[in-house]
């Protein structure tokens, strides 16, 4: 598609650019795919402000013609789903079985904020016999949403669900290693007829089709998913205009498996939140800190679990693991592995599919680094890559303390049959979300976001429509 959805059309591009989105599995080209510039993105900015201005959307608009056309988006979702998980699959790598799961719970977003839409209430603070004061929510405005390639599909609808929901309209700049579902999104959302302008789609690079959303003075509200570096970059140039801006960055989170585990069911889901994805996962579980107690069985038992990942392409019903998305990461985090060899031992790495067929693709197999040191270079940087670090810990107050040692905050996970001591470890990290005997989920209904430098602000349930909001006090004299 080498068009961009403008002001409820398809248009090119004004300079006429376009780039290839890849298959990782194969390194082969997939499709063109428009490349917006400043100029496409003043465009779709000046639409998505007029929407909201002139009461398409926005403050004029019925709640309830919001929710309906959410239910319209996730009911087209669902209708699509085999050809948008295929698509995805197709473009990011991942399994299929993995992209039908996504393309759910996306189209479940949709349904879930169209709840919302119609359940926006305000407050009345008591100030007095001689006043009334009424706090309303109103949408904040234009949002700008920015998206990573490791969920393509899902991080827009987490974006775009709720800002449609709040009254907002959206300008959508997906990651440039994964475009096709968002491509998708709007046929689907011009399908189940959003009005002009309320959604945009900005198919391109990010310095082109991003960093101009980000500095557009008529853009209220930036959210982003993505690097902490780029993260930083947004964060400074939207502070020119004062924009609002919700951030999901990276993590390093830890897992910490105490020797009072379900042992099994501990190693299963450690494995899981390391591997999972391709390790492509912002809360993965990247630290792996054992109590001593069981450290030689854990260690034994999760090199067991990692030798039983088949690597492959996503399209392959056997595979489990994927490929990396791009060559570029591939070379990342084949870095990181050698800067693993240097500081800790190596005590399980994969091997790479042989079939010729998928010589090109961007395979890196699980690896597993033992007596890692939490000062190592994987043990601090995010690697977003199934690359696991053990480190091994004494005692409960040992094991939190180096699970804090680190500037991340998103995620932990905790295993142990103690309740106290899984009550205790939760409250002692400083996360946005600490599992119990769990890794990775992250239902819809709650919360998500980071401390520290894992973000700013939160997203899912009631926290994701809130961000697309502003608060207003009306203050009636009635004296
Ligand atoms: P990753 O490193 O995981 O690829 P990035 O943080 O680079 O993640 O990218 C996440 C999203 O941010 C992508 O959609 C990308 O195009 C976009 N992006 C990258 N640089 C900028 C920028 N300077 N301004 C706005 N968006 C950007
Ligand atoms: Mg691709």
């Amino acid at each position: 598609m080498k068009q961009l959805y403008i002001d409820g059309r398809w248009v090119d591009p004004r300079s006429g650019d376009h780039f290839d989105t890849l298959n990782p599995a194969t390194g082969e080209v997939l499709e063109e795919v428009a490349s917006a510039g400043r100029q496409d993105a003043d465009i779709a900015v000046m639409a998505a402000r007029r929407a909201f201005d002139d009461g398409t959307w926005g403050l004029q608009s019925a709640p309830r013609d919001r929710s309906a056309l959410l239910l319209r988006v996730a009911e087209l979702i669902r209708r699509d789903r085999d050809r948008l998980a295929e698509l995805e699959t197709l473009d990011n790598g991942k399994p299929l079985g993995d992209a039908h799961w996504d393309v759910d719970e996306a189209a479940y977003m949709f349904e879930y904020y169209a709840g919302w839409a119609t359940k926006v209430m305000g407050s009345i603070p008591p100030v007095g016999p001689e006043a009334m004061s009424l706090v309303i929510k109103e949408p904040v405005g234009v949002a700008a949403l920015i998206t990573p390639w490791n969920y393509p599909l899902l991080m827009a609808s987490q974006k775009v669900a709720p800002a449609l929901a709040a009254g907002c309209t959206t300008i959508l700049k997906p990651a440039e290693q994964t475009p096709l579902t968002a491509i998708e999104l709007a046929r689907i959302l011009d399908e189940a007829g959003a009005p002009a302008g309320v959604f945009n789609l900005l198919t391109g690079f990010g310095p082109e089709a991003g960093a101009p959303l980000v500095e557009h003075p008529a853009v209220d509200k930036v959210s982003f998913t993505g690097s902490v570096e780029v993260g930083k970059i947004i964060s400074r140039a939207a502070s020119e205009t004062l924009k609002r801006v919700t951030l999901e960055l990276g993590g390093k989170s830890p897992n910490l498996i105490f020797a009072d585990a379900d042992f099994e069911a501990a190693i299963d889901g450690t494995c899981a939140g390391i591997f999972a994805n391709s390790g492509e996962i912002c809360s993965a579980g990247s630290r792996v800190l054992v109590d001593k107690a069981i450290y030689d069985d854990a260690v034994t038992s999760m090199i067991e679990e990692a030798g039983n990942v088949k690597l492959g392409s996503g399209l392959d019903p056997e595979t489990t693991m994927g490929p990396l998305i791009s060559s570029e990461h591939l070379e990342t985090v084949m870095s990181y592995v050698g800067a693993g060899r240097d500081s800790a031992a190596v005590a399980y790495e994969g091997t790479v599919p042989s079939d010729p067929g998928l010589a090109g693709g961007y395979f890196v197999p699980p690896t597993i680094f033992t007596d890692v040191d939490n000062s190592a270079r994987i043990a601090r940087e995010e690697i977003f890559g199934p690359v696991m670090a053990v480190i091994p810990f004494s005692d409960e107050e040992e094991a939190i303390r180096i699970a804090n040692d680190t500037t991340y905050g998103l995620a932990a996970a905790v295993w142990t049959s103690d309740v106290k001591r899984a009550m205790n470890v939760a409250r002692g990290i400083k996360a946005g979300v600490v599992w119990v005997n769990d890794s990775q989920p992250a239902p819809t209904e709650s919360i998500w976001g980071g401390y520290k430098t894992s973000g700013v602000g939160r997203e899912l349930g009631p926290w994701g429509i809130e961000s697309y909001l502003e608060e207003k006090q009306i203050y009636l004299n009635l004296g």
